[in-house]
């Protein structure tokens, strides 16, 4: 296994559970990849906001595996706070109807939007329903586009199809494809009414993701390379070389779990055309505010803004033991912008927009004002980018990927990186059964624990 954010973490355990002999490399010092905590000045700061919803099953299942679920917290009915200038607070929150009726009252009675509006956007939400997201031609399609063409003005996408897409797909609604748009749209908010209560990570993301992982995949028997960087794989007669800095792992199949940007380095020649693939793929930033004030300057756990550049912020207060004072994470999803602001432009910008919305700031002091960049966060799910997605299975035998830009239907998530993990070990596992067989021993040998015949790794 090669990596070790979610996908590579989920892949190996399911390898080493099937009682494959499995080795996980991973460059950084921690698992966790694009969700993890550091320290700074005594206080654990998430490198992002992560947040997930009740329909996200597998990344749920997988926390419940690490034992690390009591971190996480999922609302009872989904309730998004929506915070304007001056204070102004509307909120979107679902009834205990049946989807789709579950969101149509407050929709209705959603202020930020007028009348008319709300009407607007109710059509276009039943007609976005009928979209197919597997079509080719929807995935060539903008979401922008298409709302346009459903009569939503700029006003409604900027105050309410954006305030789903910027966080679900890290890209606003006239920069996305239309197919993921549809899939989230259908998934989370269309189709089943509890799906899209959101769940928090009431933690630091290391002590419910990396720290568990590393745990887990110690007992699973997983040798664990961290700080290693896998530098190249080389294809040998019945399987690879995998060379690290100070050593050659040699492996009857591989998972490659890293960024589609390090998988596309990472490819041997007979993948080469994947490699071209996720070349093409792009990227997508995200940029969190951490900022320290002295006294409570918020009412909410967490709130939405609109008529405000402020997108997302949450009260981390909680999660890192603050006792006095409130610690805000403002997210910025599609951060283009605000990945060439300095430090400073940023405070200067976003410190008057906070206390635009929470008035309490304006007296408050900011004891510290941090800036976490990910310049690389997701993929860029753009028009096109379904065709450029890979299979699990590339072309090479045994070489399979994993990550959250494969072709899982899901945008770049916590979700669809553990689903392509269960994927990708799935095929991992064939290739070593096929192995088994033409090596004219029985296939269910391959699962037992106890000396296995092959090598996962990785
Ligand atoms: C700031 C931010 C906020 C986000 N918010 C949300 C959210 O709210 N909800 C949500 O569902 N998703 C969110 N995401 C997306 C989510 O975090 C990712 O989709 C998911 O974690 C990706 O997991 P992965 O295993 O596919 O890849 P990664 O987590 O990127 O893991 C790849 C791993 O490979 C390692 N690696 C790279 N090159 C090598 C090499 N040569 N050798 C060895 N190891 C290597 C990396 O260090 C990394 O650990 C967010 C992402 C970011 C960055």
């Amino acid at each position: 296994m090669i990596g070790g954010g979610l996908a590579g973490i989920t892949a190996a355990l399911d390898c080493a559970a099937a009682g494959a002999r499995v080795t996980l490399v991973e460059v950084r010092p921690q698992l966790g990849g694009a969700a993890y905590s550091f320290e700074r000045d005594g206080m654990q700061v998430d490198n992002g906001q992560h947040v997930f919803l009740r329909c996200c099953t597998a990344y749920r299942s997988l926390l419940a595996r690490l034992g690390s679920d009591g971190g996480v917290r999922v609302q009872r009915r989904l309730d998004i706070p929506v915070v304007s200038p001056a204070g102004k607070l509307a909120r979107l929150r679902r009834s205990s109807l049946p989807a789709p009726a579950h969101l149509a009252a407050a929709l209705l009675r959603f202020s930020p939007l007028t009348v008319a509006e709300r009407v607007g956007v109710a059509r276009a939400a039943r007609a976005l329903e009928a979209v197919d997201p597997g079509d080719p031609e929807i995935d060539a399609q903008s979401f922008g586009a298409w709302l346009g063409e459903h009569g939503q003005s700029e006003r409604a996408i900027a105050r309410l199809w954006d305030l789903i897409a910027l966080p679900t797909i890290n890209l606003p609604a006239a920069e996305a494809s239309l197919a993921v748009a549809a899939f989230v749209f259908q998934t989370g908010l269309l189709s089943d009414a509890g799906a899209a209560d959101i769940g928090f990570h009431v933690a630091p993301l290391s002590d419910i993701i990396g720290r568990p992982a590393l745990r887990a995949l110690g007992d699973a028997g997983v040798r664990v390379r961290l700080q290693r960087r896998a530098q190249a794989i080389r294809q040998r007669a019945g399987g690879f070389d995998i060379e690290l800095p100070d050593e050659v792992i040699d492996a009857d199949a591989v998972i490659v779990a890293v960024p589609h940007r390090r998988a596309a380095e990472l490819l041997p020649a007979g993948a080469a055309e994947v490699a071209a693939r996720l070349r093409a793929l792009g990227s997508s930033p995200i940029v969190n505010l951490h900022v320290v004030y002295d006294r409570p300057v918020c009412p909410l756990a967490f709130a939405a803004g609109v008529g405000t550049p402020v997108q997302y912020v949450f009260d981390r207060s909680q999660s890192v033991g603050l006792a006095a004072g409130r610690y805000l994470a403002v997210s910025l999803s599609g951060a283009e912008r605000e990945m060439g602001m300095s430090p400073e432009a940023l405070r200067n910008f976003y410190l008057p927009a906070l206390a635009d919305l929470f008035p309490d700031a304006h007296g408050a002091l900011v004891e510290r004002f941090i800036v976490t960049r990910e310049h690389a966060a997701t993929f860029r799910a753009g028009p096109g980018s379904g065709a450029l997605r890979p299979a699990a299975q590339t072309p090479v035998p045994g070489l399979l990927l994993a990550g959250s830009f494969t072709a899982t239907g899901w945008p770049a998530t916590l979700e669809g990186a553990v689903r392509s993990g269960h994927v990708a070990a799935e095929g991992a596992l064939h290739a070593l059964s096929v192995q088994v067989q033409s090596a004219g021993v029985s296939p269910a040998v391959a699962v037992q624990p106890v000396a296995p015949p092959a090598e996962a790794a990785v």
